[in-house]
């Protein structure tokens, strides 16, 4: 390939200098950013591409199948998927994931009523559209969680209708979890038979498989199906994600096509073949005691953010075990600055591995000259 003009070699040098330094300030998305994946750099020349199903082969052989099911056995061991009975891919991020478990929900129950909370993450309204499914919005308690009596009248006066519950593990602004028990048990007392629970696990679902956090969301405490997201927890470059499902659901879905010599069982055609290297990576070069490790240090680094803001007597809070802090909205310029996102006159904070203790303290510093300011 020829060299880039000169004029748009500047652009670009001026364009990944800018990009840098932005992300020496981004504490307000939850993303990791500890990685380096420059060990895979030579693969950045191939046209990589897992189009189809990754279980089956394909005639479109410049792919990382073989690497993709390691990362899939590795997660389906993570949220305790049933032996033999699952499948899977990785996907372009949570939304997608969030999508195809809708869709297998539907495949099963066409008159299925989709119940969600206020504080689910806006993909999941989109993919109830683009699915046509019918659904229910339930309130949620103050710290984000789902509001059970709410859920248990909903359900009540829809009896005769199949249950897609949409649970959250980590709700985007609180990090809140519903709680599956509590779900399972409003299914027994109103005696629904037909029901499916999907766990929107994009934001936290990672970290409280590995330390086991409560309240439990995975396959063993009834989940149907489960997403996640690469590059929030463990970190990827190209954003990416995960999605499991029961086998025995997913049969439903995917056709055979020729063309491709594997079968169609996934939301887009062509899928990143890069975004499960970088997973594979991630996996094997942390180990799940490396990863553990990492949570730990998250954990210890949100709880140390929390207690300082509410020594400077900002009302600053978390859920339990939760990597995001909730704090009344700072003054607009440290919030561009930091790349905070608001919403109801709240912002939040999150720890994701990266976000060092110096870099919280650069925070509050800057946070703490402006309070000056303003007294
Ligand atoms: C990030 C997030 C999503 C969407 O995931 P993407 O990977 O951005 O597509 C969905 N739900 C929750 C709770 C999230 O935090």
């Amino acid at each position: 390939m020829a060299q880039l003009p000169l004029r748009d070699a500047e652009r670009l040098q001026d364009y990944i200098y800018k990009a840098t330094a932005r992300a020496q300030h981004f504490i307000g998305y939850p993303i990791a950013q500890d990685f380096d994946y420059s060990e895979l750099f030579p693969l950045l020349k191939l046209p990589l591409n897992n189009v189809g199903d990754p279980l089956i082969e394909s005639t479109y052989d410049v792919n990382s199948r073989s690497l993709e099911c390691e990362v899939l056995e590795f997660f389906a061991g993570l949220f305790k998927a049933p032996v033999n009975n699952w499948w899977g891919y990785v996907t372009n991020g949570g939304s997608e994931g969030n999508l195809y478990g809708l869709y297998v929900a539907r495949e099963l129950y066409s008159n299925g009523i989709v119940y969600y909370s206020e504080s689910t993450h806006y993909s999941v309204q989109k993919n109830i559209q683009l699915l046509n499914l019918r659904s229910i919005v339930i309130r949620t308690q103050p710290n984000g969680e789902m509001d059970y009596d709410d859920l248990r009248e909903m359900i009540s006066m829809h009896r005769d209708q199949p249950v897609i519950i949409l649970a959250n593990i980590g709700t985007t602004m609180t990090e809140a979890k519903d709680d599956l028990k509590s779900i399972q048990g409003i299914f027994r007392e109103l005696a629904i038979k037909n029901h499916y629970i999907h766990c929107d696990a994009a934001l936290a679902g990672v970290y409280s498989a590995l330390l086991d956090l409560q309240p439990g969301f995975d396959f063993s405490h009834g989940c149907d199906s489960l997403a996640i997201s690469g590059h929030k927890f463990i970190g990827s470059p190209i954003p990416c994600g995960l999605v499991l499902v029961k086998k025995n659901y997913k049969e439903r879905i995917g056709k055979v096509i020729p063309y491709i010599g594997t079968a169609d069982t996934t939301i887009s055609g062509s899928r990143n073949g890069h975004s499960p290297v970088f997973l594979w990576y991630a996996i094997k070069k942390l180990g799940s005691e490396g990863l553990k490790q990492r949570a730990i240090e998250a954990l210890a680094i949100a709880e140390y953010a929390v207690d300082r803001l509410c020594r400077l007597g900002i009302k600053a809070w978390r859920n339990p075990d939760a990597l995001t802090i909730v704090l009344p909205d700072p003054p607009r310029e440290i919030s561009v600055k930091w790349q905070l996102a608001s919403e109801g006159g709240f912002s939040h904070i999150i720890c994701m591995p990266g976000v060092s203790k110096e870099k919280i303290d650069q925070f509050l510093y800057e946070l703490e000259a402006t309070m000056e300011v303003a007294v």
